[in-house]
C-alpha cells in the first residue's frame, strides 16, 4: 500500500536516525540517509511522496520484493505460535526450512548449519574447513566481498579490508578471472580461464599444498563487479581442489535463490562445492538468517566429535518460517524461471541497447537478475569513470550518475565506477522497462565525464 506523505513525521524520523544511528562503511557527520515510510514489491517511497524503483533490491536481497503477503502472514503466523526456541531442539520451522534449503542445493549438500547472516556463515564454513583439513590457510580472490566480521573481512579482496586487516594469519589472496580488466594478457574467454587456473595451481605449490585448507571464491562475484567466470573454470578449481585435497568453498551470499536465473549459481556451471554459504535470498532477508550447506564428506568429519561453534540464534524460528515461505513463494510463483527469462529477454537486451549509444559504458556483463555496467572515461583505454576506491570530488561523475537516477525515480547500486542492475527477481516486464528508461537518463550524467 502506498504510503501518505508525511514530511513531518519523516524530519522526527531523521533526526533520530542523525542523533543515534550509528551507520555502515560510513563517515557519520558526512552522511544524509533518506527517511524511508514504505515498500513494497519492486519499490519504496519516502516521506516526502517520492517513489523510488529499487534496483539494488535493498543489498542485494529482497528476491521476491518488499512485504510480500505470503512471507509477512508465516512470519506472523511463527510469531502466534513459537516466537523463539533455543538450536538444540528440533523445531519445525527449523526443519523444515533445512529441508527445503538441502533439497535444493547441489549435489550431497544436504545439511545444513545455520548463522544469522553472510559473515558469519563465512566464519563457519572456513573454521569447518580447517577442522576437517587440519590445515591453517584459506585462498581467497582479490575482488571479492565475503563479509564484514574479522576472518570474512580478511578473506575480502577490496578496499573495504585494508582498514581492518591484521594480516590475519593463514589468508592468501589470488587473481580470479576477469577478462575485461585481465591480470593475465589474455585476449580471450579460454586464455583468461587457463591462465587464472595456473595461476591458482602456481599459488597452491608455492603455498605449500599441505598447509591450504580451502579456496573460498564467490560462485559469481557480486559487490566486487558481476564477474561471470568463464565456462570450465569453476570446474578447473575444483579439479585442482580435489588434487590437493583442499576444501572447496563456494560463498553464494549474493549470488543464491534465483538471484542468477538458477536456485544457486553453481548449477549454471555444474559444479558442486563441498561447502556454500547462502543468506540474504534464502527468505529474501525479512529476518535476519544465512547458513551453510555442508557436503557429506565435511559432515562425516563431525559425526563423532563434536563441531566446536554454535550461535544463540541458529536458525531462529522467525527466520526459518520466512525462509519456508520464501522457497514456497518461489517454487509456486515461478520465481527462478521469471529471473531466468526476464534477465535474458529484457534486461540483458536493454542494457545492451543503452551500451551502443552512452560512451560511459565500458562494458555489460552478468546473467539472470545479475547485472552491472562499469562505467569508463574512455572506451578504449577502459580507463574507470572514477579512479579505484574514489571519494569526494574525485568520485563526482559517479555522484553526478546516482543523482540522475534518483531524479527519475530509481534508487541505484553503485560501487566504485560501476552501476548494478539487481532488481527483485519478481520485478515484471514493465517495472524493469521503466528502469531501464531512468538508467538511460542517468547514464546521460555520466556521459559528460567521458
Ligand atoms: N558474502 C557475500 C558474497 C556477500 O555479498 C555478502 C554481503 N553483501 C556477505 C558474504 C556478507 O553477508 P552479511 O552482510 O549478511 O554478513
Amino acid at each position: 500500500m502506498t504510503p501518505q506523505p508525511n514530511p513531518q513525521v519523516g524530519a522526527a524520523v531523521k533526526a533520530a536516525d542523525r542523533a543515534h544511528v550509528f551507520h555502515s562503511w560510513s563517515a557519520q557527520e558526512l552522511i544524509d540517509p533518506p527517511a524511508i515510510a514504505g515498500a513494497e514489491g519492486a519499490y519504496f517511497w519516502d516521506y516526502d511522496g517520492n517513489r523510488y524503483l529499487d534496483f539494488t533490491s535493498g543489498l542485494v536481497y529482497t528476491n521476491i520484493g518488499y512485504q510480500h503477503p505470503k512471507v509477512v502472514a508465516a512470519i506472523q503466523e511463527q510469531a502466534a505460535t513459537m516466537t523463539t526456541f533455543a538450536p538444540a531442539f528440533a523445531v519445525e520451522a527449523r526443519s523444515e526450512a533445512a529441508r527445503l534449503i538441502a533439497e535444493r542445493t547441489p549435489g550431497d549438500l544436504d545439511k545444513i548449519f545455520f548463522t544469522n547472516a553472510g559473515a558469519d556463515a563465512v566464519e563457519h564454513a572456513t573454521r569447518m574447513a580447517r577442522l576437517h583439513t587440519g590445515r591453517p590457510k584459506v585462498l581467497s580472490a582479490y575482488r571479492s566481498y565475503h563479509g564484514g566480521t574479522h576472518q570474512a573481512i580478511n578473506l575480502t579482496g577490496d578496499p573495504r579490508r585494508w582498514a581492518s586487516d591484521t594480516g590475519a594469519a593463514g589468508v592468501v589472496r589470488f587473481w580470479a578471472p576477469f577478462l575485461y580488466r585481465s591480470r593475465f594478457y589474455a585476449e580471450t574467454e579460454q586464455q583468461e580461464c587457463e591462465r587464472a587456473l595456473q595461476h591458482l595451481e602456481d599459488t597452491i605449490v608455492f603455498e605449500g599444498p599441505q598447509t591450504v585448507a580451502a579456496i573460498i571464491l564467490e560462485t559469481v562475484p557480486g559487490t566486487a563487479g558481476i564477474m561471470v567466470p568463464p565456462p570450465g573454470y569453476l570446474a578447473g578449481v575444483r579439479a585442482l581442489c580435489d588434487k590437493y585435497g583442499i576444501v572447496f568453498i563456494l560463498d553464494e551470499v549474493m549470488a543464491g535463490f534465483g538471484r542468477t536465473g538458477e536456485w544457486f549459481a553453481a548449477d549454471l556451471f555444474d559444479v558442486t562445492p563441498d561447502l556454500l554459504t547462502f543468506a540474504k535470498g534464502v527468505n529474501s532477508g525479512y529476518v535476519p538468517l544465512g547458513g551453510v550447506a555442508i557436503s557429506r564428506k565435511i559432515a562425516e568429519t563431525f559425526a563423532e566429535r563434536p563441531y566446536p561453534g554454535g550461535l544463540t540464534y541458529s536458525g531462529h524460528p522467525l527466520a526459518c518460517a520466512a525462509a519456508v515461505a520464501t522457497i514456497n513463494v518461489m517454487a509456486e510463483e515461478g520465481v527462478v524461471e521469471h529471473a531466468a527469462n526476464l534477465g535474458a529477454c529484457v534486461i540483458e537486451p536493454g542494457l545492451r541497447e543503452l551500451a551502443e549509444r552512452h560512451p560511459s559504458v565500458g562494458e555489460v556483463r552478468g546473467v539472470g537478475m545479475f547485472w552491472a555496467l562499469e562505467l569508463v572515461r574512455n572506451r578504449e583505454t577502459r580507463e574507470p569513470l572514477v579512479p579505484y576506491n574514489a571519494t569526494g570530488d574525485a568520485n563526482a561523475p559517479m555522484a553526478a550518475f546516482g543523482a540522475a537516477a534518483k531524479k527519475n525515480g530509481l534508487w541505484p547500486f553503485i560501487n566504485m565506477n560501476r552501476t548494478h542492475v539487481v532488481p527483485a527477481c519478481t520485478i515484471t516486464e514493465t517495472e524493469a522497462k521503466e528502469g531501464l528508461a531512468a538508467l538511460d537518463a542517468a547514464l546521460s550524467a555520466a556521459d559528460e565525464h567521458t
